[in-house]
């Protein structure tokens, strides 16, 4: 199969695991992963997207929360965005490797699913984190992903979807080549 990545929503079915090529903003499922800074203030990237979307209560939610550690995620409503609620990950920065960015990574994915269980939230969309301002190599980035959320499926049937949203082109095609080849 190939992936025409030009124009549109492009998407493609795993299964329960669903492939976007979208802004996670406008996503409508019950909860939406943030990639968030340990701080949980707001930020660049897709977690000023989502802020600006949520609009002004989000923020004022994510200062009860007293910051998150890396590799660790907690939840708020999500105000105004379609989705009901917003999981805010806080991946790690990309530190050459060595520093265990590859399990707090995979801990990112699936501490935000065992989240979204608690809120009995079946269907969830995961941004590409770590992927952009911290740095994180895509590729091995989008493995790691992939492979956090092929084992929980695995042992789990809670979930309806789960939406990798991209947001570039390159991530998109790096999922898309890894997602067929673990059919
Ligand atoms: P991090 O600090 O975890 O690297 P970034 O927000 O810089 O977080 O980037 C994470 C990923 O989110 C990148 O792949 C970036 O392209 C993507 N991204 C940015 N804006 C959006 C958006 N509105 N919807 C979905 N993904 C987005």
């Amino acid at each position: 199969m190939s992936s025409n990545l030009s124009f549109a929503e492009l998407k493609m079915k795993t299964d329960r695991i669903v492939l976007t090529r979208d802004d996670i903003t406008k996503m409508e499922v019950d909860a939406i992963v943030n990639a968030a800074n340990s701080r949980l203030l707001g930020g660049g990237g897709v977690d000023g997207a989502i802020h600006r979307a949520a609009g002004p209560e989000l923020l004022e939610a994510c200062k009860g929360l007293n910051g998150c550690p890396t590799g660790k995620a907690k939840i708020t409503k999500a105000y105004n965005l379609p989705a009901k609620f917003v999981i805010h990950a806080v991946g790690p920065v990309w530190r050459g490797g060595d520093n265990d960015e590859a399990s707090l990574l995979k801990s990112c994915y699936t501490t935000s699913l065992n989240k979204a269980m608690q809120y009995n939230c079946k269907t969830i969309a995961f941004p590409n984190i770590s992927t952009g301002i911290y740095g994180f190599p895509k590729h091995k980035a989008a493995e790691i992903a992939v492979g956090a959320i092929h084992d929980f499926l695995k042992e789990n049937d809670f979930f309806k979807t789960i939406n990798f949203v991209c947001f570039d082109n390159e991530n998109y095609k790096l999922y898309a080549d890894i997602l067929i080849s673990n059919e």
